[in-house]
């Protein structure tokens, strides 16, 4: 890992990439391994805009848990998931902040579900397909989480933040058996790696959710993940490129079948969405869903994952499957790497 950070540098990109694996298996079980990739530019801080300062009741936190309940908006937003527009599986949306967060309400600002249009405008782009999101007559339901630990607590579990959020959204009864969940989590994290994104990659990882650090920073560097979402819905800026990096990895992208595969990547072309050095910087206007599609994207093989074939697109595809060791994923509770929720 420190050769491809030396390289990337000398490279003089200004953007560095650490894609690196841990096996989370603190109990036997093979709870998950997470692949986090990495990112460094100079550091742009844009806050988001907060909306208009008016106490409400948010309702109902999860069992177990006392957590602050004020938010300081008169906007509606919802601590758990609100009911379905439309069967099937799906990609639910979660805006997570630990205890002691700063709250930029981007669930109901605009930016996450803008985030997520401009994903699915670019997938529909390279295949006709979108994801199916979960929505709420027609708006993207987003949960928003007041975590129970502070941001310290948080980043000093980074590596583990992935179990750590998938354990809070089953005992909560918030997980679905029919949804994956992109957590935007706006919590200041401490990375010497400079990751920004993390997911379970195959094929030894299982769960249902990949995570994006809002707040990531590198020490070493002085470097931040960029604070900074699409403005348009037509346009995938670094954020979303990597949620859907990390997306298809949940979805079981790379096999270990692909004749390019590269450690749950590919190794075929440079600006291909799941290639091994990834670094979020691609330009979406020239980058690949499986350059040659031979790897993971409409290559054609019933014994390989192929995107193309995901229960998770809409329309639906002929002969859809879920991504592999499902039944492992939804029956698995990670651990709390923290220890504290009850
Ligand atoms: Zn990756």
């Amino acid at each position: 890992m420190r050769g491809r950070i030396a390289l990337l540098t000398a490279l003089g990109a200004g953007l560095l990439l650490a894609c690196r694996s841990v096996t989370l298996a603190p109990d036997g079980l093979p709870t998950g391994t997470v692949v986090l990739e990495a990112y460094i530019p100079p550091a742009q801080a844009t806050e988001a805009p907060g909306a208009a300062a008016t106490a409400t009741d948010p309702g109902g936190m999860g069992p177990g848990v006392g957590l602050p309940a004020e938010r300081d908006t008169d906007q509606p937003y919802s601590t758990s998931d609100q009911p379905d527009d439309v069967d099937g599986y799906q990609v639910h949306f979660v805006y997570a902040l630990p205890s002691d967060g700063a709250d930029a309400f981007l669930d109901i600002g605009g930016e996450i579900e803008l985030s997520a249009t401009a994903m699915n405008t670019w997938l529909h782009s390279k295949t006709g397909q979108r994801l199916r999101y979960d929505t709420l007559d027609g708006r993207l339901d987003i949960t928003f989480l007041r975590l129970p630990y502070t941001a310290e607590d948080i980043s000093q579990e980074y590596r583990s933040i992935n179990s750590l959020l998938e354990h809070w959204l089953k005992i909560t009864s918030r997980a679905k058996e029919n949804k994956l969940y992109i957590v935007y989590y706006d919590g200041f994290v401490v990375t010497n790696e400079g990751y920004c994104g993390l997911a379970p990659v195959p094929p030894a990882g299982i769960g249902q959710t990949a995570v994006l650090l809002l707040r990531g920073y590198n020490p070493t560097r002085d470097l931040t993940c960029p604070r900074s979402f699409t403005r348009s819905a037509d346009y995938t800026g670094f954020f979303e490129v990597t949620i859907l990096h990390e997306l298809l990895h949940m979805l079981g992208v790379v096999g270990e079948c692909a004749p390019n595969y590269n450690g749950s990547h590919v190794s075929d072309h440079p600006q291909d969405l799941m290639y091994h050095q990834y670094d979020g910087t691609y330009s979406p206007l020239f980058m690949y869903l499986d350059y040659g599609n031979d790897d993971y994207y409409n290559h054609g093989r019933p014994d390989c994952p192929d995107l193309a074939r995901s229960i998770f697109l809409e329309p639906l595809p002929e002969g859809a499957e879920l991504p592999p060791r499902w039944n492992d994923t939804i029956r698995n509770i990670p651990p709390d790497p923290i220890g504290g929720m009850q």
